[in-house]
């Protein structure tokens, strides 16, 4: 029996060999699509999702400290509303580039919908993910964004941040808990970081 490749055509293995690598290749283009978020870049929520559980159950496994942070822009609509919806994606797009260069290449950033951004901190205590926290917020505070026209635009976010717990140990869980920080910091007064209790 000759050999045939994909198409139904007579082969040699160094050709089937090709094809299985142009289909490879295929196959990680692909994926990279449905795991990040054309927008800003970032994964979106589902390769967020992906790589965070791999992250967990690593962190499991070792016995290390892993964070959750949950990152929301303040005042998002009213940016729409008043600049139209173009500037509200450069907003987006701004924060992104700020998440991008303030954390760790180890540590996952994603967006989870919106103009909502998680970061997953593995290895960092709840205390030390408060402090990196708490810096990206004054750096996005203090780091307007250049519009077209010149102008400067000024935007801030909350922040919820919750530790994993060995002994509750889900992503549903985690993501549950920093929710319901940045929920509270939101109702404080926002521009500011909450630890979940
Ligand atoms: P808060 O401070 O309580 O977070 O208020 P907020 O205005 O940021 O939150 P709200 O949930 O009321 O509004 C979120 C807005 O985000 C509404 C929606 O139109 C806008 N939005 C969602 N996705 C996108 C997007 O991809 N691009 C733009 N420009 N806007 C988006
Ligand atoms: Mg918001
Ligand atoms: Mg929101």
């Amino acid at each position: 029996m000759p050999l045939r490749n994909a198409r139904g055509e007579v082969t040699h293995f160094a050709a089937i060999e090709r094809d299985i690598t142009a289909q490879k290749a295929e196959v990680s283009v692909l994926r990279e699509l449905a795991t990040t978020d054309p927008l800003t870049g970032v994964l979106n929520r589902r390769g967020f999702s992906e790589h965070a559980q791999g992250r967990l159950a690593g962190a499991l496994r070792d016995g290390q400290e892993l964070s959750l942070a949950m990152i929301d822009i303040d005042f998002f609509k009213r940016i729409n509303d008043t600049h139209g919806h173009e500037v509200g994606d450069q907003a987006l797009i701004h924060l992104a580039g700020l998440l991008r260069t303030s954390f760790r290449e180890s540590d996952v950033i994603g967006r989870l919908g919106g103009e909502e951004f998680a970061v997953l901190l593995p290895g960092a205590t709840l205390d030390q993910s408060r402090v990196l926290m708490d810096r990206f917020r004054t750096r996005l505070a203090t780091t307007p964004l250049r519009l077209h026209d010149g102008r400067w635009l000024g935007f801030t976010a909350s922040i919820g941040v919750a530790e994993l717990d060995p002994e509750k140990a889900s992503l549903a869980t985690l993501t549950k808990a920093a929710d319901s920080a940045l929920y509270a910091a939101k109702h404080s007064g926002r521009n500011r970081v909450y630890l979940a209790p």
